[in-house]
């Protein structure tokens, strides 16, 4: 993430550049993904975050007896889009610095999945904040306003900008993975019990919370971005949502997070940031949601 060039705040001549740059910055952070399915250890670690190529990291252990891997017919690719003509000679850097960086993410999945077929990644102005799996395109698209929000959100809490392009960073960060854990559920046709929306956020935590304080720190301002989203009053649309309520995918990540290693954020707990009432299942919570995500992983991973 630091070999990223500084972000530039001012003058802002189009407000998306901010956006377009801490998603470029969080691509540069995403980990290289090393499954090692057969014992019960995370899927990914990101040793190598913060390196803009990733070398691919070996499986610590071979593949558990039984398992019949799957061919690889397919490669993640990034999504290209037209440049916008009007741009500033410093936005078309920006621009090919960010297509670099998705093939560099790119790279690193295909070095540690097998796919049934390409799927897409790439960023786009959507008129929303979100991001989206497509499956006809079989695309994640992250949208620059879900980055723009997640600046505004941010902004209030840290000091000086970098703090908050941090944040924003990790938290865009968790959003791809999550995104990235619905292109896998569909071009596998996992089973999934349960909502989708929930499986795919126990995924992205499973893949950044590898046990290093960067990964963790972007669990942790993922979970604290989704506290911010939660609105106070709750209607029946927001009760009728595939997705759980944002305070519960909060409770839900921090969890995770503590069950990974109790020892470690013991201070979740004692600060009153989780319950003990929760908390005294997340140890287990995670080592099922470990166990169930290496189990349906293991035939496709490298
Ligand atoms: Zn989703």
């Amino acid at each position: 993430m630091q070999t990223a060039p500084e972000p530039t705040r001012a003058p802002r001549p189009r407000p998306t550049r901010p956006a377009a740059r801490a998603l470029l910055l969080a691509l540069l952070a995403l980990p290289p993904l090393a499954c090692a399915p057969s014992d019960g250890s995370k899927v990914a670690t990101n040793a190598a975050a913060g390196t803009p190529t990733p070398a691919p990291a070996a499986p610590s252990t071979p593949a558990p007896s039984g398992v019949v891997k799957a061919p690889d017919k397919g490669d993640f690719k990034v999504a290209t889009r037209e440049p916008d003509p009007d741009m500033t000679a410093e936005e078309r850097k920006d621009y090919e610095e960010e297509l670099k960086s998705l093939q560099e993410t790119a790279d690193a999945l295909n070095k540690s999945f097998s796919l049934p077929h390409d799927i897409y990644i790439g960023f786009d102005d959507c008129e929303e904040a979100n991001a989206f799996y497509d499956p006809e395109k079989k695309k994640v698209t992250v949208c620059y306003e879900l980055a723009e929000d997640l600046y505004d959100a941010f902004k209030k809490d840290y000091k000086t900008d970098e703090q908050v392009d941090d944040a924003v960073t990790n938290a865009t960060t968790f959003v791809f993975y999550h995104e990235l854990g619905h292109a896998l559920v569909d071009a596998y046709d996992l089973p999934v019990t349960g909502r989708e929306e929930d499986a795919v956020d126990q995924l992205s935590v499973l893949l950044l919370a590898d046990g290093t304080d960067e990964g963790e720190r972007m669990v942790l301002d993922a979970a604290v971005s989704f506290s911010k989203q939660s609105k106070g009053e709750l209607d029946e649309l927001a009760f009728a949502d595939e997705h759980s309520l944002d305070q519960q995918r909060y409770y839900n990540i921090i969890c995770l997070l503590y069950g990974q290693n109790e020892e470690k954020f013991a201070s979740l707990v004692k600060d009153g940031t989780l319950p003990q009432a929760r908390a005294e299942r997340c140890s287990e919570e995670y080592a099922r949601v470990d166990k169930a995500w290496d189990a349906l992983l293991a035939p496709y991973t490298k």
